[in-house]
């Protein structure tokens, strides 16, 4: 459903994707992995028109999304989670959901389902959710526009290891259910038995690309370590 090829993407003159390829099929997962800096951030904003590449192509179903503005992208059907997660701080909790919504099998009391601090909390201002629940938040904002790809940039970076097991949980859900997931993540013991195909960033070119099962601990030392 999503194939990006070759693209180069910089910021200002400063190349950070020397050609990146990837795919991501119908009710897969895919990992996209790498070292701090190896270009996985830039290649979610090339496939989201937030930093455009310069080159190469990528296709959405039947979309060119290189000739899409970034307001289009998320119509096309593609869900971001950023790093950083970006919620309306002075709206509630369900404000934040239904101001995303478009129509589809993601209604609020799925999403209130899936997340039931969610629901817990639906009349608190988001600012004053915890980190742990600001993430959730953003992960139901992306699911209420019924994305058919979603795409997670460090959901469970530096949260709470409660909250973690939560969106680990919901995670593994959205994958069982058939949900076509990209996804960036620094916690291997969660991603890799879940993830069907990982591909592999290094200075911003691809370096290797494979099932889980094959990421044994040289490659993990080579490409992953610190
Ligand atoms: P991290 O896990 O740290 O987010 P990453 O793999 O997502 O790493 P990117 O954020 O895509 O890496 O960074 C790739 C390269 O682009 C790095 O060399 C980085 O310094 C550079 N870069 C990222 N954002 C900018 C920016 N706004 N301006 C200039 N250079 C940038």
């Amino acid at each position: 459903m999503l194939k990006i090829a070759d693209i180069e993407t910089f910021y200002g003159p400063s190349q950070a994707l020397f050609g990146v390829s990837l795919e991501v099929k119908a009710g897969e997962m895919v990992a996209l992995m790498g070292r701090n800096g190896m270009g996985k951030t830039t290649t979610i904003r090339s496939i989201f028109g937030l930093t455009p590449a310069a080159r190469g192509d990528i296709e959405f179903e039947s979309h060119d999304l290189r000739r899409l503005p970034a307001y289009r992208i998320a119509k096309a059907g593609l869900g971001l989670v950023p790093e950083g997660r970006r919620c309306f701080a002075n709206l509630t909790v369900r404000e934040n959901l239904l101001v995303t919504a478009r129509p589809g099998d993601w209604t609020l009391e799925r999403v209130e389902g899936l997340f039931p601090r969610l629901a817990e909390r639906h009349q608190q201002m988001a600012s004053t959710l915890s980190g742990g629940e600001q993430q959730m938040l953003a992960i139901g904002r992306a699911l209420m526009t019924n994305p058919r790809l979603l795409v997670l940039d460090e959901a469970t970076e530096g949260l709470a290891p409660v909250i973690r097991k939560e969106i680990w949980q919901a995670i593994r859900v959205l994958k069982q259910e058939g949900q076509s997931i990209l996804i960036v993540d620094k916690s291997l013991s969660e991603l890799l038995p879940i993830a069907d195909r990982c591909t592999i960033l290094e200075k911003g070119r691809n370096v290797w690309d494979g099932t889980p099962d094959l990421l044994d601990d040289t490659l993990r030392d080579r490409y992953l370590g610190v």
